[in-house]
């Protein structure tokens, strides 16, 4: 039987991908919030899952480490989706790419003044690519995390980030002014390993694809 490694992130990731893995066939036999395991064994001995970290997850895939992979487009976009094919839209892990400010800043007219803005964020493809379009002049500062904090202590004017209530950028007096696109999880497989596994993957494809949900 052909081995199958997919890797996955803990957190809304996994959860949110393990009832597809069940329509797949496929359960954990850890659950990664509980083990430290980074290596999970499932029901079928040929398929096992790798857990690693969201922004890692075309690394693996691309290179062949793990033969599928969900990630978001968030974090496709960053990576670029080299050797990557990308069948499906899981509609999984969703949200929205936002531009914030602190309370009180008043963005639009700063742009329409044409003003340089410092933006601090994670996603410095998106936001470069964003801004560009507009013609706005942007120095962006990337961060790791906690973006809403740089606004707060000068850091920056403005953040790019996800945002799915809003209820982080209220807690922080900020607020999104504009939406630069939504965000969801999607399939990815390694192009090498879809000619040759195309048999052990092709019944996870379509599983999959009959179990998402708009
Ligand atoms: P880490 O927390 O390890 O630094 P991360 O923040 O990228 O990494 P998660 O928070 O687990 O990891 O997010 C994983 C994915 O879930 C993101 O790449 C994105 O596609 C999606 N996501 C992130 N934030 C939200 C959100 N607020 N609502 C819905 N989906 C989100
Ligand atoms: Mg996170």
């Amino acid at each position: 039987m052909t081995d199958i490694t997919i890797a996955l992130s803990k957190g809304r990731i996994f959860d949110d991908t393990a009832p597809l893995l069940a329509a797949a066939g496929i359960i954990a036999q850890d659950d990664p919030e509980a083990s430290r395991k980074l290596i999970l064994s499932t029901n079928r001995a040929n398929v096992r899952l790798v857990i690693v970290r969201a922004s890692d997850v075309p690394t693996y895939v691309q290179y062949g480490a793990a033969d599928l992979g969900i990630a978001g487009k968030d974090v496709l976009l960053e990576h670029g989706g080299d050797g990557l094919y990308q069948p499906l839209d899981l509609n999984i892990a969703r949200c929205r790419m936002m531009v914030a400010v602190p309370d009180g800043f008043d963005y639009e007219s700063a742009v329409r003044q044409g003003a340089r803005l410092r933006i601090a964020t994670k996603y410095l493809q998106t936001a470069r690519e964003h801004f560009a379009d507009k013609g706005v002049h942007v120095d962006l500062i990337k961060l790791y995390g906690s973006m809403e904090l740089a606004p707060l202590v000068g850091l920056a004017d403005a953040i790019v980030d996800l945002v799915s209530t809003g209820s982080t950028l209220k807690a922080n007096y900020l607020h999104a002014v504009e939406e630069i696109m939504p965000i969801s999880s999607r399939l990815i497989i390694n192009q090498a390993a879809l000619k040759l596994k195309r048999k052990a993957i092709q019944p996870i494809l379509n599983a999959f694809s009959n179990a998402i949900k708009n």
